[in-house]
């Protein structure tokens, strides 16, 4: 959200002329909720609900070659990047209330709900996407798991429900899912608990080895794994796992694609989690794990824009990098270093904290 000052007089920029009096004199705010820069990208909530759903019967969409139009309801055709935070949930929601009337076996049924899942999981509502995703999870029609009548659909749905496992700390006790639990099971014999990790572990290893070397689902499942293995300070695995993944993500996606800048970040975390474990390398760590910050927080404010979340999250982490750490000093940093973070633009109203 923009300060006040900052706000005055911008525009809603899907509806520029008709929507600002009426919208902006009952209060609703402009927000951002993409990659998208300037003015363009500040938005209503309701104007860009409005957009994708009367986006399905466009012009555009007829033109474009995804007949459908479904990624209105998760990407920005602007900027080409994916919602996030509130946005993306009130998306998720918009997306389910328009197709929940579907009858079962209609692949948008279940889509609608992945949408709400991911919604949910952008908005850290962790506990009611579990709920969501397992619903999801109980109602696809089943034959194996990796022989569903919507294969994609199904591990998408999975992996979300493995992240939201680790960032709540459970397992996926699928007690609504038992078709899948038992198809997913026959593919771990001996490790029957399924947290976050372990389920990951599986997609990545016996199922998502079956998607082209350049599908964004294969990667965003390792970088989640990634995330994983940092969150429960599996730090020399994650270190050696994401660099492994992202060299193979960077010749996939590019070098700006946002998976990619995410996996270059959690890589720069790993190796500051790691200088904690001690060695006498721990400087050498902390300074590694700055650069790999500084690089990745350039890269991100290039791609993304100083305001949205991914940049604010790296910004925090190198921040952490100052702030709490091993006795050093800052003699020990090179010029250029400060250099190179004085040159990344700032978010309106925050400091320098390197110096
Ligand atoms: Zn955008
Ligand atoms: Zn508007």
């Amino acid at each position: 959200m923009w300060p006040r000052a900052f706000r005055r007089g911008q525009a809603c920029f899907i509806n520029r002329h008709m929507c600002h009096e009426t919208r902006s004199k009952y209060g609703e705010r402009l927000m951002r909720g993409c990659s998208c820069t300037g003015t363009t990208g500040l938005a209503h909530l309701t104007c860009v609900m409005t957009q994708a759903t009367l986006g399905t019967a466009s012009t555009w969409v007829k033109a474009s070659n995804e007949p459908d139009g479904w990624t209105q309801w998760n990407t920005c055709r602007l900027c080409g990047q994916e919602y996030h935070g509130t946005v993306r949930c009130a998306l998720g929601w918009q997306c389910w209330f328009i197709n929940s009337a579907r009858k079962a076996g209609d692949e948008y049924l279940y889509r609608a709900m992945l949408e709400l899942g991911i919604g949910l999981v952008a908005a850290s509502r962790h506990e009611e996407a579990f709920g969501v995703l397992e619903t999801l999870l109980s109602q696809l029609p089943f034959r194996k798991f990796h022989e569903t009548i919507h294969p994609r659909l199904s591990c998408e749905a999975v992996m979300y429900l493995a992240t939201v496992c680790n960032k709540l700390g459970w397992e996926s006790s699928m007690v609504n899912v038992n078709k899948l639990r038992a198809n997913f099971l026959s593919l771990v014999p001996g490790r029957p608990r399924l947290s976050g990790l372990n389920m990951l572990r599986v997609i990545i290893g016996k199922v998502f080895i079956n998607l082209g070397e350049d599908d964004e689902l294969r990667h965003r499942c390792a970088l989640e794994l990634g995330v994983c293995m940092v969150d429960q300070n599996l730090v020399a695995e994650a270190s050696r796992f994401l660099g492994k993944a992202g060299h193979a993500t960077v010749r996939a996606l590019g070098e700006e694609h946002a998976i990619c800048i995410e996996m270059h970040w959690r890589i720069a975390q790993s190796i500051y989690k790691r200088h904690f474990f001690g060695g006498n390398d721990y400087r050498d760590l902390l300074m590694a794990s700055i650069k790999g910050h500084t690089a990745v927080l350039d890269q991100s404010t290039k791609a993304h824009g100083v305001e949205h979340p991914t940049t604010l999250a790296i910004r925090a982490s190198l921040k952490l990098c100052f702030e709490e750490q091993l006795d050093w000093t800052l003699d020990d940093i090179p010029r250029r270093v400060f250099e190179a973070l004085d040159e990344i633009p700032r978010p309106p109203g925050h400091k320098v904290f390197w110096r």
